[in-house]
């Protein structure tokens, strides 16, 4: 069976995922939105497109079940000030092996290629993602411009300028009866791409320490900083402190560090600053 027929012929044009889900995301009987927060930063599109539902009572109740000896129809009966007061307990702990039973979803478009290949990294986290064989690109390919080269007019022109040149030869090899999987082998980092990831709320957590600092890239940074504000939103004392690792002890970058300390403090200190939708 080829590809076409495996992933349908919708598959092969360059659809948005959130069109993708809108149309085809069964519980939802059509409606056409699904879930969560959504946020648009530039080329970049983040959505929480699901998560566990009331993932603090599970993650509470898991938690709970360590130390009791009552009914798990019990255990998921506790008043939200119980629930909370335990939330916060295993989080000063670090018992974080409970926040593993929350799983969150996003839908991730118009990043490069330079930033997937980064997120790809975090090993615990299932990825979907735009295939380069399956894709091909009949319209020029759409591309991030570092804000770096967007600030200066004549880098950004020969920017644009490559990527046209970059994309009429990829024209010619697929013309030429090159597969898409050989031409796609021009195509630059610059190059956008759209995932569907899932993390659990523990590795989401982690990600967060390492991605949300200034240390990391740009354009991870503001993803991860995106993807916070949405699960924070879902879920605020799971990811309650959740962000850059200086937010809880000295920066463990050392020598390497941004010297901001006190400033992204500021900037994660409150639930949804992490990130401003527009
Ligand atoms: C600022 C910055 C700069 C970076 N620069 C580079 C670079 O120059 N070159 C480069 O190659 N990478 C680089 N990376 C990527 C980095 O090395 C990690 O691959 C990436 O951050 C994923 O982190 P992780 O392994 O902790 O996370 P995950 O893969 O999400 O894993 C989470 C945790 O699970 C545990 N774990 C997962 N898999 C295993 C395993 N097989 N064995 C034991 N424990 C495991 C570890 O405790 C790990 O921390 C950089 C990352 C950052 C944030």
């Amino acid at each position: 069976m080829g590809a076409a027929d495996f992933y349908g012929a919708a598959a092969l044009e360059c659809c948005g995922l959130s069109d993708f889900f809108d149309s085809t995301f069964p519980a939802t009987g059509g409606t056409p939105r699904l879930f969560g927060p959504e946020i648009h930063r530039g080329a970049m599109f983040v959505q929480l497109v699901q998560h566990t539902p009331e993932p603090e009572q599970v993650v509470a109740a898991a938690a709970r079940l360590c130390y009791s000896d009552a009914s798990v129809d019990r255990l998921l009966e506790q008043s939200p000030e119980e629930r909370s007061r335990l939330l916060e307990k295993i989080l000063a702990l670090g018992h974080l092996s409970v926040l593993e039973h929350a799983a969150f979803t996003f839908a991730v478009e118009g990043i490069s290629r330079a930033c997937s290949h980064q997120l790809v990294r975090h090993r615990l986290a299932s990825f979907s993602q735009q295939s380069q064989r399956y894709v091909s690109h009949r319209k020029r390919f759409a591309a991030v411009v570092p804000p770096s080269i967007t600030a200066r007019p004549e880098l950004e022109r020969r920017y644009a300028e490559l990527l046209d040149q970059i994309h009429g030869f990829y024209r010619e090899l697929v013309e030429a009866g090159v597969p898409a999987e050989d031409a796609r082998f021009v195509l630059p980092n610059a190059a956008q791409t759209k995932l569907v990831l899932t993390m659990n709320a523990r590795e989401l957590r982690h990600f967060f320490s390492l991605r949300c600092c200034h240390r990391a890239q740009w354009e991870i940074r503001e993803l991860a900083s995106a993807m916070l504000h949405c699960a924070r939103a879902a879920a605020p004392q799971l990811f309650a402190g959740a962000g850059p690792a200086c937010l809880s002890g000295p920066c463990p970058e050392g020598s390497l560090s941004c010297g901001k300390l006190e400033q992204v403090r500021r900037e994660f200190a409150r639930p949804g600053s992490a990130a401003k939708e527009s």
